[in-house]
């Protein structure tokens, strides 16, 4: 490649709407620009990119035994109506009509599409296992479309669909991808963490989720220093610490004026906030339940959903507060509290010398006992953990760090073959639904996760395997002949050795070469300057390190297939 007559537009300005790192780097640098919210175009050195990356889940899933199909983005509604999804999945469906008014959907996942392809045919056990992924576009009209290539309302994945006899099929089919996944990111550069997760709208019971840890990444993921347990956060287990607190006498009414939240009594009081017991009121299917948890730790939505066996509650809002005057706003608590049901965190087990809201305005409690005081329908687990909570398998210390999610493994078994009737003939002629599993690797967000990963404050810092180029051939003063020639010639010599490089073949100053090398990010650089007028020799520069070596430019042609393997 050629750069003066690459279509490289680099800019000197980040766009206005570029928050983070990846998504200002790649518009400044020229690989990226946006059409619509969510919606952007990938220029020559973002699409060499991303077919880098592609290219690697394509030899990875191959060499697992996946085969690549190629399925429609368009949809028909039926197909979703025999899952349930065409209502479930709501506005972030994009949806359409054609000439007939006959209704659409465009693919955000393609569970239906291929449980269609394999019911239709397949129908005996000598043909299963099946396991195929596509790599095509997906849609979704993300709620808030943002961070560029990391969320957006189309953008590529990989996703794939295995089917199984049975459980253990099934179990395999999974481990097989698990382990897939994880050798495409380290290709990738993308240092990557597999945490347990939730099912969500993809449903089935076990899940992973692989994180690629990063300041951005709008997850949080619960690890162990000492086992390996690691766990999104919104699930994440952890040990609860022995109730520290003695019993209390006797519960003792005290006058609080005004002040509602755990943090205002806990001054007003002179208590620490984790010796009161939080009262939330939750609307669950239109009944009034009480959840309780100390006063410094947070419930969590997910916990609560799997605990309240629904996805349909909400915190008491003004008009619930209204419709039940029972229980009043900031002084709700436990003693004497009548609610359907009063779920408690398992921290609060056993605690004693509480304080909490006295139901009674103005007033709490304090010297408040669990068992003697209240009684509780459930204790649960319903609080999220934190920065250095103790790991639920070992007790070691828990770290919580942010993480981009690039992909998804789940483990679904009936949830779709049963209502498509994707069936099977077993052994004995028995008619059986297949065990599926479904696996996603989000393939232009592992693109901005990896810069999220590497880069500085001059650009990026492509990993060598997904790099759009491995060489960048910089002359200086390229009007001078001998380092024309000789950077033409190292440019002939990568072409005919494999090797992907980019000839800086303008007549711009050093300073704007460099800069836009650095921008740009290109894992090595041989700068043709000085050097070569002494004796010849080109310098290696390594765009990470900023190392610089002199050798001559056979020698680095040699370096460079080293490290590509070659
Ligand atoms: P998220 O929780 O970030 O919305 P998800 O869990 O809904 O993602 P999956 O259904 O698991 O996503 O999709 C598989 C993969 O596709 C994800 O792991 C992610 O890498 C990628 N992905 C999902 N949504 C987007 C998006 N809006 N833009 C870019 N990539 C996405
Ligand atoms: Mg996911």
């Amino acid at each position: 490649m050629r750069q003066s007559k690459l279509f490289v537009p680099t800019l000197k300005e980040s766009p206005a709407d570029a928050e983070i790192a990846s998504h200002r780097l790649l518009v400044r640098a020229g690989f990226l620009r946006k059409v619509a919210s969510g919606i952007y175009e990938l220029l020559p050195l973002g699409a060499r990119v991303v077919r880098k990356i592609e290219g690697i889940v394509r030899e990875e899933m191959n060499a697992a035994g996946a085969q690549e199909v190629v399925l429609p983005i368009m949809q028909p509604r039926e197909l979703w109506e025999e899952s349930g999804r065409w209502e479930k999945y709501g506005p972030e469906m994009m949806r359409l009509k054609d000439r007939a008014e006959r209704d659409f959907g465009l693919g955000p996942t393609a569970e239906e599409v291929i449980t269609d392809l394999v019911r239709t045919n397949a129908s005996s056990w000598r043909d299963l296992p099946i396991n195929l992924y596509q790599i095509g576009d997906k849609f979704r009209d993300e709620v808030r479309p943002r961070f560029g290539l990391l969320r957006g309302r189309e953008f590529l994945m990989k996703d794939g669909y295995s089917f199984d006899r049975d459980e253990e099929g099934m179990r395999r089919s999974y481990q097989a991808m698990y382990d897939a996944y994880g050798r495409v990111f380290t290709r990738c550069g993308c240092s990557w963490r597999a945490v347990e997760a939730d099912t969500g709208i993809i449903g089935g019971d076990v899940s992973h989720e692989f994180m690629a840890p990063a300041e951005v990444g709008e997850d949080d993921i619960a690890w162990c220093e000492d086992c390996d347990y690691a766990a999104n956060v919104t699930l994440a287990a952890y040990r609860r610490a022995e109730p520290p607190w003695g019993e209390g006498r006797a519960p003792e009414k005290v006058h609080t004026p005004e002040q509602r939240t755990i943090a205002e009594v806990s001054s007003f009081l002179g208590m620490e906030p984790e010796r009161f017991i939080k009262c939330l009121m939750f609307l669950v299917e239109d009944e009034p339940v009480a959840v309780l948890v100390p006063g410094d730790r947070e419930a969590g939505e997910i916990k609560l959903e799997r605990v309240l066996g629904t996805g349909e509650f909400r915190l008491f809002g003004e008009e619930d507060w209204e419709r039940f005057p029972e229980y009043l706003q900031g002084f709700v608590g436990p003693v004497g509290l009548r609610a359907s049901r009063i779920i408690a965190d398992e921290a609060l087990r056993g605690a004693g010398g509480m304080a909490c809201g006295a139901n009674e305005r103005d007033y709490h409690l304090t010297g408040v006992d669990e068992g003697r005081d209240f009684t509780v329908s459930f204790f649960e687990d319903v609080t999220l953990a934190r920065d250095g909570d103790a790991c639920p398998r070992c007790g070691g210390a828990m770290r919580v760090e942010a993480g981009i999610e690039v992909g998804q493994v789940f483990q679904l078994g009936l949830k779709y073959s049963e209502p498509m009737r994707c069936l099977y003939d077993d052994e004995n002629g028995e008619s059986r639904p297949m065990v599926m599993g479904t696996y996603g690797i989000g393939i232009t967000r592992v693109m901005a996760a990896v810069i999220e990963q590497h880069h500085d404050e001059r650009g990026m810092i492509w990993p060598l395997a997904i790099a759009p180029a491995h060489l960048h051939v910089l002359p200086l003063n390229y009007e001078r002949e001998n380092r024309r020639a000789a950077a033409e010639k190292l440019y002939e010599s990568c072409l005919e050795r494999g090797l992907e490089a980019l000839l800086d073949d303008r007549e711009e100053s050093a300073g704007v070469k460099f800069a836009d090398a650095d921008l740009i990010g290109i894992p090595y650089r041989a700068v043709i300057g000085k050097g070569y007028d002494e004796d010849g020799s080109v310098e290696l520069q390594v765009r990470e390190t900023g190392e610089k070596t002199r050798m001559s430019a056979e020698a680095l042609l040699d370096l460079l297939a080293e490290r590509l393997g070659r």
